[in-house]
């Protein structure tokens, strides 16, 4: 097999992939759109966080020197000449001796330095007693502290999470410059498959792969659109193909890729695009496509039909590149070193991914084999939570010894 000039290695592939594949053009999106994006701008502050001095507590604006010597045996008692809340700026003055209600967040009042807790008072609203001296400044949040006027809070570069997506709001913005989200088109091919949910005859099967490979690649951050099936026919297969290239960063397919002699996917690809058909010396997932299809020489991913396969084809190179686009680093998912339980074979010369369930034993990563290699046995790989790589020069991993594992997902078990 080595010997087969036509086989390439998973790495191999995967270069040729991401030499292809680059960044989507930065896009400006409004604020929500862009939450889960690689930001392209650096985000400059033009005011200052927070924007004015305010209370971060519900009491009472004071003037400091008005409670020296305050204490629970000697309260000071004060007037109280009003309330501020927070909302529109107050027009209430704090005068020496007296002192105003306040609420968290509300603007202070001028000629105050300080905020009593609610806590150290009797809570009074037409005068109220105190039984503590405040520190200058106590509870009061100082315009500029968190963020000063033109300064840069988030950098070209940054994953646009659920906080700087707060802090972009923060600082007043509604549209960030952002790499979009690839918009990956997803096809089955197969004359046999039938839509979930519909009646099954004699030799049909329900298409699981356009919706796993859908949600894959909205885990992955792509927007995704789930085609469904196109039966073994090119025509068919061509036309729909070209139809979904307005909407398409990607085009992803499965089945279809073999030496069978319905095996369209090959046929049309090669024919209507650069698509190049390679072996792939891995398990499972060996015939693989990828090449440019249309006039904007959009990507495409030919993967295998069988569920596992196709699934761990996403994996090993179709996620990298949806990445790629999406601006983010790694490509890859988090790779750990781990100790398998039970010893693991894989055929000299293929990189296998063996499905695996991943836990922490004593602070070491332990992995322990969920399913069996067949490609089609995809109720094992939903029990797999890693896939564990056994590298093309190996072709046993004994029980203890010690591996590297992909990271899919953790669950809380
Ligand atoms: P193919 O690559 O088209 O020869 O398909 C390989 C195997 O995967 C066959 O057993 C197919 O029936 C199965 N298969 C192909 N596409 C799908 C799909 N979308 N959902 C489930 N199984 C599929
Ligand atoms: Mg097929």
């Amino acid at each position: 097999m080595a010997e087969d000039p036509h086989v390439i290695t998973v790495a191999d592939h995967l270069a040729r992939i991401l030499s292809v594949i680059e960044p989507l053009a930065p896009l400006e999106l409004g604020l929500m759109d862009a939450h889960g994006c690689v930001l392209t701008e650096d985000v400059v502050a033009g005011a200052p966080l927070p924007g004015f001095d305010n209370s971060s507590q519900d009491g009472y604006a004071v003037r400091r020197d008005d409670l020296l010597g305050a204490s629970p045996s000697s309260p000071v008692v004060l007037p109280v000449t009003g309330d501020v809340a927070a909302g529109p700026a107050s027009p209430l003055r704090v005068q020496p001796g007296v002192c105003v209600r306040i609420m968290t967040g509300a603007m202070m009042p001028a000629g105050a330095d300080a905020v009593v807790p609610v806590e150290w008072t009797d809570g009074g609203v037409a005068s109220v007693s105190i039984t503590r001296t405040p520190d200058l400044g106590a509870y009061v949040r100082r315009s500029g502290e968190d963020v000063a006027a033109d300064e840069t809070v988030l950098t070209a570069g940054t994953y646009l999470g659920a906080v700087q997506i707060g802090l972009a709001a923060a600082v007043g913005r509604s549209r960030l410059l952002v790499r979009p989200r690839p918009r990956v088109v997803v096809v089955s091919t197969g004359s046999e498959l039938v839509e979930a949910g519909q009646p099954l005859m004699p030799g049909r099967i329900a298409d699981s792969n356009s919706p796993a490979l859908t949600a894959a690649a909205i885990e992955a951050g792509a927007i995704a659109y789930r085609v469904g099936i196109v039966p073994d026919d090119p025509r068919t297969l061509a036309s729909t193909l070209e139809d979904q290239l307005v909407r398409a960063d990607v085009l992803v397919t499965s089945g279809g890729v073999s030496v069978g002699a319905y095996d369209v996917v090959k046929e049309v690809l090669s024919r209507i695009g650069t698509v190049q058909f390679d072996k792939v010396a891995m398990q499972p997932g060996m015939p693989q496509g990828f090449g440019t299809i249309g006039p904007d020489a959009t990507p495409v991913f030919g993967l295998p039909g069988n569920p596992v396969s196709a699934l761990v084809s996403f994996e090993a190179f179709v996620r990298p590149a949806l990445r790629k686009m999406l601006g983010a680093s790694p490509l890859e998912r988090p790779r750990v070193r781990a100790v398998t339980t039970a010893a693991l074979s894989s055929p000299l010369g293929k990189r296998s991914f063996l499905r695996v369930s991943l836990s922490i034993d004593q602070g070491t990563y332990v992995v322990t084999p969920v399913s069996g290699a067949g490609s089609h046995l995809l109720a094992g790989m939903s029990r797999a939570t890693a896939l564990a790589i056994v590298p093309e020069d190996v072709e046993r991993v004994e029980a203890g010894a010690p591996l590297e594992v992909l990271v899919l997902e953790r669950r809380g078990r």
